[in-house]
């Protein structure tokens, strides 16, 4: 594959510097392409270029907008294949996942947000002497920096309504998986989006992240990723009022009752726990459950992880692919040994489990922990990576402390068949998001984000359009 370039003003251009990044394949460790490392003037020059684009962009009705976003939704759809097979091999993610998730959402991002704007309507608060009406006006440039873990199904999430609302944006990608945000573009360029309106500069955080959060003609920031990377972004926007939304970790508890349906609650927490081999801000990375269906349930659950495939991410049959690199890798190793120094016990998996041919890739065995105190690092600490760690509970006040015993407040999810208690204990967790007996059950509409360390702000639906608008009142009296 050719070295990427970026695109800025309606042009692939050459990065400044002569520095690159080996983009590299999770499974095999084989060299994909060569990835910008951009620097501090290829942002002057994208900023640039979105800035003299955004008056006219932003002068635009919101259904002239909305058409725009349905012609990329349109021209996505048709290269849905390559979206997948571009995802699955920049990321180690299985084909299958690849398709039915990030294909298919990064399609349903922009024709879902076309639809919200063509309905949009102004407020309006009527008075006895008076009328108030609310327009929601452009920001004006926005930064949109994302994770490599869903990369254009994140990356669509913020364009849709970013663009949507007028603004015009700069994106930065993660410099991991570079591919579908280059695809993107190609798809933009295809189109014929009004030069400017997206752009796009690869590089790492350092070079090209930072540069972007603090360029001071920059208005708005939606940042997703780590929560130590939303505290430098944080500390870098602030100060100019910019702005800001973070998207951060998360250390999500699947809460599970002995009255559940024990069958498909441990295909539903073997899911929470382990898709994308556990690389997913929402994933139930710590499974509490009730103490007298502990044995039966730990039991059918690491049965069941087990009986997961592990290989080939071309492979139609395949459940769990690789991690994303060889420092993630060791990273979430590194976990594993930490929780046999704190106790822990392992179920299953801890090793690393190399499928034959893809001998230099990021491999591991999906790993279920018990023992551990629920107030350990394993525990209470993101690994993102396919660990599980399972902790026994004897009253709903006790689960309850334990989910909240995190820095962490994004997700989560109860298993009971007892919908009252489902609710219940759902509002107690201190959290942006639950589900009842299911988990990542996506609603477009509802809004979506977190709490504590896992971000500030809300995205989804009216949340993602208010984010990405300054909302304005007009009083008018009347005669
Ligand atoms: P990361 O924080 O390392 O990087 C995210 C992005 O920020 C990348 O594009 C990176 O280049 C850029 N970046 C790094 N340093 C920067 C800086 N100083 N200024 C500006 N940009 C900078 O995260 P990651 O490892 O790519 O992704 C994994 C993390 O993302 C996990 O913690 C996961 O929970 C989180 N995540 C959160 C959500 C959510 O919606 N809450 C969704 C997906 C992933």
């Amino acid at each position: 594959m050719d070295d990427l370039r970026n695109y800025i003003g309606g042009q692939f251009v050459a990065h400044s510097s002569s520095q690159w990044l080996d983009n590299l394949e999770p499974a095999t460790g084989s060299h994909i392409c060569r990835v910008p490392l951009s620097d501090a003037s290829d942002i002057d020059a994208a900023v640039a270029a979105a800035r003299a684009a955004q008056p006219a962009w932003g002068a635009l009705s919101h259904s002239e907008r909305a058409d725009w976003l349905d012609r990329i939704a349109d021209a996505l759809e048709a290269r849905y294949e390559e979206v997948a097979t571009l995802e699955s091999r920049d990321t180690g993610k299985p084909i299958t996942l690849a398709r039915a998730v990030d294909a298919h959402r990064s399609v349903s991002n922009f024709r879902f947000f076309a639809g919200m704007l063509r309905e949009h309507e102004h407020e309006v608060f009527e008075m006895a002497s008076a009328t108030n009406y609310v327009i929601n006006k452009p920001v004006g440039v926005g930064a949109l920096i994302t994770p490599w873990n869903l990369p254009l199904y994140l990356l669509s999430w913020k364009v849709a309504p970013a663009i949507g609302m007028g603004n015009t944006v700069v994106c930065k990608p993660s410099e991991l998986t570079p591919l579908t945000a280059d695809l993107l573009m190609r798809v933009i360029d295809e189109v014929g989006l009004p030069a400017g309106v997206v752009n796009l500069v690869h590089g790492d955080g350092a070079g090209a992240g930072a540069p972007l959060v603090a360029h001071s003609d920059v208005d708005l920031v939606s940042f997703t990723g780590g929560t130590a990377t939303g505290e430098k972004v944080a500390a870098s926007a602030a100060p100019a009022f910019k702005k800001l939304s973070l998207e951060l970790g998360g250390k999500n508890s699947s809460i599970v009752f002995a009255d559940c349906d024990m069958e498909s609650t441990v295909a539903g927490v073997v899911r929470a726990g382990f898709l994308n081999q556990g690389q997913v801000c929402l994933c139930g990375s710590r499974v509490l459950v009730e103490d007298s269906a502990y044995d039966e349930f730990r039991d059918r659950f690491v049965e069941a992880v087990e009986a997961m495939r592990i290989g080939d991410p071309s492979d139609e049959a395949t459940d769990l692919g690789a991690l994303i690199s060889e420092s993630h890798l060791a990273k979430v190793q590194g976990y594993v040994e930490l929780a046999k120094r704190e106790g822990g016990v392992l179920l299953t998996g801890g090793t690393s489990c190399v499928p034959s041919g893809f001998e230099g890739g990021n491999w591991m065995a999906p790993t279920v922990i018990e023992g551990l105190s629920p107030d350990s690092r394993c525990a209470t600490e993101e690994i993102f990576g396919p660990v599980v760690t399972i902790h026994p509970f004897s009253s709903e006040d006790e689960a309850v402390a334990i989910a909240n015993n995190t820095r962490y407040g994004l997700a989560g999810s109860v298993w009971t068949s007892d919908l009252d208690k489902g609710r219940r204990v759902s509002e107690a967790i201190d959290t942006g998001m639950v589900w009842v007996n299911t988990w990542l059950h996506r609603d477009l509409r509802v809004p979506f984000g977190g709490v504590k360390d896992s971000g500030v702000g809300r995205e989804g639906g009216k949340w993602s359009l208010d984010f990405f608008s300054e909302a304005m009142n007009v009083c008018v009296k009347h005669d």
